[in-house]
This record gives C-alpha cells, structure tokens and sequence, in this order.
C-alpha cells in the first residue's frame, strides 16, 4: 500500500493541484468501493462542491468539502493517486464512444481549472468513504487511529507507555493501526533494521534500551524516508522504493554486513530481514542466564 512517506508526498501533490477547485462530475469504476454515509446519492452529493483541504492522517487521505462533508479514503495493498492534468480539447470531427472506467478506478474526480483526480485500486480491497464531518469518527479504523508517529507529541515516553502493555511481536505492533498511525509492511520492516531488532522479537522482552532505539528509528527512517520521496519528487502514483535497504530485498546482500537478506513469515505478512544485524535470540539468552545463577 502506499505507506506514510508515500502519502506525504501524495498529499503535498494533491494539495498543490485541487485545494480550492470545484468539482464538476465524480465517477467510480466500481461502486461496491464507495461508502456513501449521508442520505444525497453518489455522484450528485459531490457536483458542485469546492474542495476546501487535503489532509493525511495515518494512511488515510481526507479531502474536505465546503458543504461540511468529507471523502476519507483508505488506499489498502495497491490503492494508488494519479493527477491527470486535462489534455486538448478532442476533434470534434472523431466522436469516440466514451468509455467506460475500469473498475479499478474507485473514485475520479473532476474539477474546473485542475487535474482530474484519480484513486486507483486493482485489487479493490480499499473504500472511499463520504461523510458528514461529524461523522466521521464512525469510519472503521480511521475513527480509532492511534499515535500519530510524526506528531510533536509522539515522544519517547509516549511510546513507552504504548509499548509497554504489549504481550505481541514488535512487528504486529508497529503495524497495528490502532496503537501507531501508520506503519505498514515495509516501512516496518526498515525500522525493525534500523533499530537492529529481529521481526520476531515480543514487546514484552524488549529491554529500554530497545525500546529507545526502536522510537529512534521510526522517526529516524520516516523522517529520511519523507526526505528522499521529496527529493526525487515523482508523480505521485510512483511509489520510491528502491533506497531501502531491506523490505524488497531478500536475497540480495545486507548494506550492512553483507549477510543475505532473508524474508520470514511474521503473523499474517512476510517480513524481510538480515540475520546477522537483527539477532532473534541476542539477549535472552544472556539474561535467563543471568537471572538462574542469581548474578543479574
Ligand atoms: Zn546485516
């Protein structure tokens, strides 16, 4: 899916290109997509109305309207942005059939004077919601998001106080939308590499000074993550993937050590990882040890 970095940038691109448009027509592809909360149908709930903000939260995409109504849409696996800037008026002697959208374009969005909004989704596991602002906190998992991970206020201590009443692995953890907003398969696997901790690692066997270095590095990696995206300022439906250093690369040779990269199964993904910088097993050993013979 498009994960945090990704949308950030999408979200600079979208911001730039529609905030304060007016859209003219709005069309799916595929209507089972579409979550339309309020009594108006689709599309006429959306002519007319002039988009007032774009606003990322966690992997979600919020596009304010004017009338007090929002679209929040969850791009999940493959979910995709794309800015179709209006191309010259057709011929009027060849008058195509027009055709008909695929049905992985979820939602297009047409505005006077910008670019033609496109949310694309092949594989059809994400929903476009629209909703009464009021509303919205009712949007499954978008209303119970937790810890924005880029906020001021996602401090070492708060995420000591996440972290701490886990019994799961640290990876389900950081994925788990509804403690940190939002870490997904990739980006886990990058932080789990930075911090030098093992994807099947428990939370609850994590000593503080894991802890540290696992808070360091989800700021660390998203933070130059965020940077790289912007420098290399593709479309935004090109998803920058190739400076990782580990997600995507098993098989390959550790940047680090030049151990092989390996890729594990982790609850319900696989994850990627480099045996030697990330020790399964590195500390508890020692500290059972430790703790038997009474000198810990
Ligand atoms: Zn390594």
């Amino acid at each position: 899916m498009p994960e945090l970095p990704d949308l950030v940038h999408v979200e600079a691109g979208l911001r730039a290109a529609v905030v304060g448009k007016r859209i003219t027509a709005a069309r799916t592809g595929d209507p089972t997509v579409l979550r339309i909360m309020v009594a108006e149908p689709f599309p006429a709930v959306l002519v007319g109305r002039t988009l007032t903000g774009v606003e990322r939260r966690g992997h979600f995409m919020r596009f304010a309207l004017d009338n007090a109504l929002v679209i929040v849409v969850n791009a999940m696996l493959v979910g995709r942005y794309r800015l179709i800037a209006p191309g010259p008026p057709a011929a009027p002697a060849k008058k195509a059939p027009p055709k008909k959208d695929p049905r992985a374009l979820a939602l297009a969005l047409v505005f006077e004077d910008a670019p033609e909004l496109h949310y694309l989704d092949d594989k059809r596991m994400g929903k476009v919601y629209v909703a009464r602002a009021a509303d919205e906190g009712t949007i499954p998992i978008y209303g119970q998001l937790g810890a924005d991970v880029l906020a001021p206020a996602f401090t070492r201590e708060a995420f000591g106080k996440l972290i701490a009443r886990r019994r799961d692995q640290v990876r389900a953890f950081l994925m788990d939308k509804k403690a940190l907003a939002s870490i997904g398969n990739a980006y886990a696997d990058e932080i789990l590499f930075a911090a030098g901790l093992h994807p099947k690692t428990f939370c609850n066997k994590l000593a503080p000074a894991d802890v540290d270095a696992l808070h360091a590095a989800i700021g660390r990696v998203l933070a130059d993550a965020i940077a790289e995206i912007r420098r290399r300022d593709e479309p935004i439906e090109v998803k920058v993937r190739d400076f990782l250093k580990v997600r995507g690369r098993d098989g390959k040779p550790c940047v680090v050590c030049g151990t092989t990269i390996r890729a594990v199964r982790v609850g319900d993904g696989d994850a990627c990882f480099c045996p030697h910088c990330q020790r399964e097993t590195r500390k508890l050993f020692v500290n059972w040890t430790r703790l038997n013979d009474g000198s810990g």
